[in-house]
């Protein structure tokens, strides 16, 4: 019961070998500058030493095979031949509004991701180059696709849709998509648990805040509402997005700096947020070490991203009308004890009560860093989007 997951992205791919029986990890690697000189595959087997091959790997087809060598391979591999591989899980950021739910790879789905090109046009391509090189290289391995904006098709009209013309929405599907779905999912069903409550009776909200950051109120244990919008810049404050702005901004600019598009598209991508405003670094690391230096900049930075992150909790308590949990997770939400305390120490109009030394506790395990009564409980849970992609893979072929 081993099932294959990958994530691939324009120049690499990840994955991860999963023994469904008991959910451990076999084995985890990546793929790393595929097309360029010089590629590089990191492979570390569970408990083992890790391997590191440096060669000429010019694209995903090759990159694929790689990862086959080295995992059946007589010394590093974990598993005796590709037989032992149930399934193929990958990534998939855009489902547009066509996929509600992880599917099985057909003829049919495979057009319909390549009709998503348009809405992500960075993300699908590669995804559906890591899909055809499974195909070339395991064609008798069935393969799933779990998609970024699944989770979030639960939304009401009245969350997704954007006011201006409706025809936009007709004819181009201009709407609210939402991303991190896998990881919104898996930490508000994890934080149920940890609760010991039923998902469906709890108004949460998730805090995915990594390098790409996104909020999701979460009603009744699905999306009511997520900060990201049609693409991931919407929302909150990141480490080199902007975030909302007001969208005038952009001609404004574009008129007053004599900037294209896709020059300030790629100053609002790539040249904003936590590493525009402080001029230090987009990592949050970095910026608290020079807040706590006195650096103003990175102080300001700091202020305004845990500012931007309350203002949605606030707007997402009020939008589900209560709220039971805050959900903290991903690179910044798991390990910034500065951040969580920001947030939560400015809102215990809220019933939010932080516990200061529970919020010091590092730990693999979900784990509550508010008081025992506070009315609002906060969680700090683990994201592990793989495990989603393995489960819901395995479910897809067992079925
Ligand atoms: P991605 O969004 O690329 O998946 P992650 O979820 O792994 O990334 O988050 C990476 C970010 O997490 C880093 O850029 C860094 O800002 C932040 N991070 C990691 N560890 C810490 C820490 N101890 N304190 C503050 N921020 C951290």
């Amino acid at each position: 019961m081993m099932i294959l997951v990958m994530n691939a992205g324009s120049s690499s791919l990840k994955y991860q070998v999963y023994n469904m029986l008991n959910e451990t990890v076999l084995a985890q690697g990546r793929v790393e500058r595929i097309g360029m000189d010089a590629s590089i595959l990191t492979h570390e087997p569970t408990g083992g030493t890790e391997v590191n091959q440096v060669s000429e790997i010019l694209d995903h087809n090759t990159a694929v095979r790689k990862v086959i060598d080295v995992l059946t391979h007589p010394e590093h591999g974990v598993i005796p031949s590709m037989d032992a591989i149930q399934a193929v899980g990958h990534r998939v950021v855009h489902g547009g509004e066509s996929f509600k739910a992880s599917t099985l790879v057909t003829e049919e789905v495979k057009k319909e991701i390549r009709r998503l090109f348009d809405l992500a046009p960075l993300h699908n391509p590669p995804a559906m180059m890591g899909i055809t090189a499974v195909e070339i290289n395991l064609p008798n391995i069935p393969q799933v696709v779990v998609f970024d904006t699944a989770f979030h098709q639960s939304m009401p009209q009245e969350t997704f849709l954007y006011p201006i013309p409706m025809v936009l929405y007709r004819r181009h599907k201009i709407r609210r998509y939402g991303f991190h779905g896998t990881s919104h999912d898996y930490v508000s069903k994890q934080a149920a648990k940890t609760l010991g409550r039923p998902l469906e009776s709890l108004k949460m909200v998730t805090c995915h805040i990594g390098n790409g950051a996104s909020c999701a109120a979460i009603l009744n244990g699905k999306t009511y509402d997520t900060s990201m919008g049609l693409t991931p810049l919407e929302g909150l404050m990141m480490g080199t997005r902007s975030g909302d702005i007001d969208p005038a901004i952009v001609p404004f600019t574009m008129n007053k700096e004599e900037l294209s598009l896709s020059e300030v598209n790629s100053m609002l991508n790539k040249h904003s947020g936590l590493q525009a405003i402080s001029g230090i670094s987009s990592d949050m690391r970095e910026i608290v070490e020079a807040m706590e230096g006195g650096d103003k900049q990175a102080k300001l930075a700091f202020d305004m991203y845990t500012y931007r992150l309350r203002k949605y909790i606030g707007a997402y308590a009020a939008g589900m009308n209560g709220l039971d949990a805050v959900v903290f997770t991903a690179g910044v939400g798991e390990n910034s004890v500065a951040v969580r305390r920001a947030v939560c120490e400015q809102l215990s109009f809220l019933g939010i009560e932080l516990d200061v030394e529970r919020n010091q506790i590092r730990s693999k395990e979900p784990r509550f860093i508010t008081k025992d009564g506070s009315r609002v409980q906060v969680l700090v849970v683990p994201t592990n989007e793989e495990l989603l992609i393995a489960r819901d893979t395995y479910q897809l072929v067992k079925a």
